[in-house]
């Protein structure tokens, strides 16, 4: 009985701590959130964020203002400097958010935590530099050409601290969020070459919205369709790709269920035209499997065009222009 009469002493008040390395000690404003307290300086905000200056330029200084709970409530504070409570966001985001405003960096090895949050963030505060930054390094690994996509994909390979595979999702979730459509296309593609349990499962983990969740299944849908021609009609779009040859041997035919194995994937780059000539179509000679190959990828393009469409964007050199539009920004 005492032992518990002593484990029910009163607790310090839960509430948000200073943050150790974002708590300086001529900072003039303190943002705070669920977990964390900044003290930070305005100036330093309201010269990269107009959403941050114009929330500085109201005469009462509350973060509740900006999310539209604005009921005339006098100004809080702590320690005798102004506290701006941004309480619909995560101590971890802004963490992240406010070290890139005092540390600019562009670092490829950025955790994808930081890389979601600082996107998230920078686009709700309006910290373009910030949205850029994040904006050109999603870019660089989700390349908008075939050949310069597959060359980024390759299996196991890493991002962001994790494997690439692992990526995709958080990614569009964000971009979705933060409104970055030219990026959509390639990350919707990206994300739906899984199983629809893994995909699901992506939604309810919070990790895409159910609107993204939708456009995400119909643009699968349609790249399914496309897969399945190119499984169902593969024979005889090699032999409409395929000159009249007289090389002795040279021949179409194919070991039984050779594309069996093609029937469940959706992504290009297991359709390569030298690996199908490879495992599909041995028998065809030097020439033909050559001439074949060179077919099949144009084909592959022409699908690879399609994919933006498929996911309702606009065609891919729409989506490029944009992207390198907002890349070229003097922000
Ligand atoms: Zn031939």
């Amino acid at each position: 009985m005492n032992n518990d009469t002593q484990l029910m002493e009163p607790m310090p008040a839960p509430g948000p701590k200073p943050f150790e390395t974002l708590w300086f000690p001529d900072g003039n404003i303190v943002l705070a959130t669920d977990t964390y307290l900044f003290k930070v300086h305005k100036s330093m905000l309201s010269s990269q964020s107009s959403v941050f200056r114009d929330m500085f330029e109201l005469p009462l200084v509350d973060g509740s203002q900006m999310d539209g709970h604005s009921g005339g409530m006098a100004p809080e504070t702590f320690d005798g400097l102004p506290m701006v409570n941004l309480a619909n966001d995560k101590g971890e985001d802004l963490a992240c958010l406010l070290r890139a405003v005092y540390e600019r960096q562009d670092n490829p090895q950025t955790p994808l935590n930081v890389v979601t949050s600082l996107l998230l963030l920078s686009t709700k505060y309006d910290f373009k530099h910030i949205r850029k930054d994040v904006i050109h390094q999603i870019s660089i690994h989700y390349p908008m050409t075939l050949d310069n996509y597959g060359a980024m994909d390759e299996s196991g390979s890493h991002l962001f601290g994790m494997l690439r595979t692992q990526c995709h999702f958080s990614l569009l979730g964000a971009a979705f969020t933060a409104q970055v459509d030219y990026l959509l296309p390639v990350l919707y593609y990206a994300a739906s070459d899984f199983p629809a349990d893994y995909i699901l499962q992506q939604f309810t983990a919070g990790k895409i919205s159910l609107e993204c969740l939708k456009v995400l299944l119909i643009g699968r849908e349609g790249l399914n369709s496309w897969m399945t021609i190119f499984v169902t009609t593969l024979r005889d779009m090699m032999a409409s790709y395929r000159m009249t040859c007289p090389t002795p041997g040279c021949s179409l035919d194919i070991p039984p269920y050779s594309t069996k194995r093609f029937a469940n994937t959706l992504d290009l780059k297991n359709i390569e035209g030298d690996k199908i000539m490879k495992e599909c179509f041995t028998l065809l000679c030097p020439a033909c499997s050559s001439h074949c190959a060179g077919k099949m990828d144009r084909w592959r393009n022409i699908v690879w065009d399609k994919v933006p469409i498929l996911f309702r964007y606009p065609e891919w050199n729409v989506l490029r222009a944009k992207l390198e539009m907002v890349l070229s920004e003097d922000v």
